[in-house]
């Protein structure tokens, strides 16, 4: 299946995008994707409903506002470093272990949002990212039990303020929080729908042009082992996001380097988990 959530930010509802392409309406089997909902394994109950009632489910205007695919999350994690070609244009060595970081979840939105960059944000960067959805609980869990804790997967901008990230002290966390900076969707697709998800072309794009083409078998700690490993410090709960690095191809990795700026626009995608595409603004 393929969830999506639309409407107006806040208000969204939940849906499913149907192999025909047609949007449709769930409300009548969910209130929305919640942890709740990840919790109680109401994917199975979500799948038998649409193939029993949902024919008679609303159909959604195609031109509707998609937002982000789930609902807020507990956590939104993130691995850094976790390409090769990325660690070294960033000038970093290959970790020994993941690089663990925060990113705040009132940075999500919907997949086509605007980008709004922050103010005095000299530095806004991109990277098209695979992130991974929790379905049950995960405690400890080891890599071999991992992927029976995941819900699905779900395509994610990974934007990052390079000054505020790098240059400012402390952690990371400043420089990946700021709103808008994490554009989740266009859908959440359950794990399915994707063969491998360590074989899945990834690009991005800015005005056109491509910055970032890699693979999914590129990643150095992989789907399972990065669940597992986090499972080993905190509580992965339902509907938490893990979004698992980035290849090279960051505006911070040219010489010099190259950063967003308003009118800009950025398209992205993974095979099996669509596209997206932010238009950057100027801070309100
Ligand atoms: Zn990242």
């Amino acid at each position: 299946m393929k969830l999506i959530r639309y409407g107006n930010p806040g208000q969204e509802k939940p849906g499913l995008l149907l192999a025909d392409g047609r949007l449709i309406d769930v409300t009548a089997f969910t209130p929305d994707y919640t942890e709740a909902f990840f919790a109680g394994d109401a994917l199975d109950g979500l799948r038998q409903w649409a193939a029993t009632e949902g024919h008679r489910a609303p159909v959604i205007d195609p031109g509707t506002r998609l937002g982000p695919p789930l609902a807020r999350p507990s956590k939104l994690i993130c691995i850094g470093l976790n390409f090769r070609d990325h660690a070294a244009e960033t000038g970093a060595p290959v970790p020994a272990e993941p690089v663990v970081f925060f990113k705040a979840t009132s940075a999500i939105v919907g997949p086509n949002d605007p980008l709004i960059l922050p103010r005095t944000s000299e530095k806004t960067d991109w990277e098209v990212e695979l992130a991974v959805v929790i379905g049950r609980k995960a405690n400890y869990v080891s890599r071999e039990e991992a992927l029976s804790h995941v819900a699905g997967y779900v395509l994610h901008n990974d934007y990052s303020e390079r000054a505020f990230q790098l240059e400012r002290g402390g952690q990371w966390v400043k420089g990946k929080s700021c709103d808008t900076f994490a554009p989740l969707g266009p859908f959440l697709a359950t794990q399915d729908e994707i063969s491998d998800v360590h074989a899945l072309p990834m690009w991005l794009t800015v005005n056109g042009e491509i910055r970032q083409q890699s693979n999914t078998s590129n990643l150095i700690f992989d789907v399972p082992a990065i669940v597992s490993y986090l499972s080993q410090f905190m509580s992965l709960l339902p509907g938490d996001v893990i979004s698992t690095g980035t290849p090279a191809g960051v505006g911070l990795g040219f010489k010099p380097p190259v950063f967003l700026k308003a009118g800009d626009v950025v398209e992205l995608g993974i095979d099996g988990l669509g596209s997206s595409r932010q238009q950057v603004m100027a801070s309100v």
